[in-house]
């Protein structure tokens, strides 16, 4: 088996991970960043809505952008609509992905696609197996891990950190009749434990339902969305044919920690997606590029302590959003048989959420 080595290695080309090597890079380090998709972003299993502070952030242009939403409506089971501002974009997320993952190799970081992390030896180093016909493997030595593997995390189940608390999303993308500025919300009694979004995308619309799996909700997501769909046909503001269909899972966990010796979890590996919203790319973004920063300079000085600051500066930005999250989830789970009056404490969009 070939033997390679490296100072870091981020396992995942997600915006997590493509943010962690694009920063690693950026600060010197010898960095790979291996994804088991043979292309960066597809398939794409997401709502592709960012809010506009990322794209500034990131500062990689607008290329991935489709269009600007302005704010977003919810709409409660008893009519009653609410609507906030705050501007954000609709996005392409598989280019999205891409521009992320290409600024990190403009950097140095060197991509292996194709390639999946499998396993680990007992002398810590990585196993990955390249995907074809006839398998081949691989050995990678690294000073630091960085597990940026998404929600079904690898390295986190190493490390004992796997996401237990999981939502179901799916979703299908459709013609939209009129074009519209405002993302859509839905909250009904039928999508337990999340809700349903319709959010533009120019001429398509990407509808979707976020909820408790069958097994609690005793719903089947697949039926609860069918008929959420329905609506918006039968209100003629969609056309008929589905053009796409995606969905996944989304962590709804509120975790404390994130470094464990040579590894350190970011992005949906390491829960930090919001549990009421499900939104998790600005998080994962955000978290990569201190993930990213801090492997550099714990390998550039030989100091594996210093990927304590990574943990310090997550948890300054994300940790008290995450734990708010987490236990309006709790609240609004417990509660759901009061929907109409629960929400008012548990969603984003009223006061009481941020009591
Ligand atoms: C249906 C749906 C809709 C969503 N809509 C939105 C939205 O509109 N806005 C928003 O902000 N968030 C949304 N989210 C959440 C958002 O997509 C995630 O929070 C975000 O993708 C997290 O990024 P990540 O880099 O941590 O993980 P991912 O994007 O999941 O990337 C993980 C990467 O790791 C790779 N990988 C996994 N295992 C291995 C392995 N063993 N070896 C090598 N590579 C591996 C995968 O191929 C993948 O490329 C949605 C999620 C779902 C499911």
């Amino acid at each position: 088996m070939k033997t390679i080595s490296c100072g870091i290695l981020v396992v995942g080309a997600g915006p997590a991970g493509a943010s962690a090597a694009l920063a690693a890079a950026k600060a010197g380090g010898h960095v790979i960043l291996a994804d088991r998709r043979k292309t960066i972003g597809v398939p794409v299993r997401c709502a592709e809505y960012v809010p506009a502070q990322l794209v500034g952030e990131l500062n990689l242009g607008k290329q991935f952008v489709v269009q600007s939403i302005k704010g977003m409506k919810t709409f409660l089971p008893d009519g009653e609509t609410t609507v906030t501002l705050a501007k954000g974009f609709m996005i392409d997320r598989d280019r999205f992905d891409q521009c992320l993952a290409k600024a990190a190799a403009g950097h140095g970081a060197e991509r292996m696609l194709c390639t999946q992390v499998v396993g680990r030896e007992t002398d810590g180093s990585i196993i990955a197996r390249h995907c074809g016909d006839a398998p081949v493997f691989t050995r990678i030595r690294a000073r630091i891990i960085i597990g940026a593997d998404g929600p079904h995390s690898t390295i986190g189940r190493w490390v004992g950190a796997r996401n237990r608390d999981l939502l179901v999303g799916l979703q299908v993308s459709m013609p939209l009749v009129h074009r519209q500025d405002y993302t859509e919300v839905y909250f009904d009694p039928e999508i337990f434990g999340g809700y349903g979004w319709f959010f533009p995308k120019k001429n398509l619309v990407n509808i979707g339902v976020g909820m408790r799996p069958a097994a609690i909700s005793g719903k089947s997501p697949r039926h609860v969305l069918k008929s959420f769909v329905q609506r918006f046909v039968d209100q003629k503001r969609i056309g008929e044919e589905v053009l796409c269909r995606t969905g996944g899972h989304i962590p709804a966990e509120a975790r404390r920690r994130a470094v464990f010796d040579d590894v350190i979890l970011v992005g949906d590996a390491a829960g930090h997606t919001h549990p009421v919203t499900g939104a998790g790319i600005f998080s994962a973004a955000t978290c990569g590029e201190m993930a990213g920063r801090w492997a550099a300079a714990a390998v550039k000085e030989g100091d594996r302590s210093l990927l304590q600051e990574y943990e310090a500066e997550w948890q300054d930005l994300f940790g008290e959003t995450l734990k708010r999250g987490h236990s309006r989830r709790r609240l609004l789970e417990s509660q759901w048989h009061n929907l109409p009056q629960i929400i008012k404490q548990t969603w984003v969009a009223y006061r009481g959420y941020y009591a």
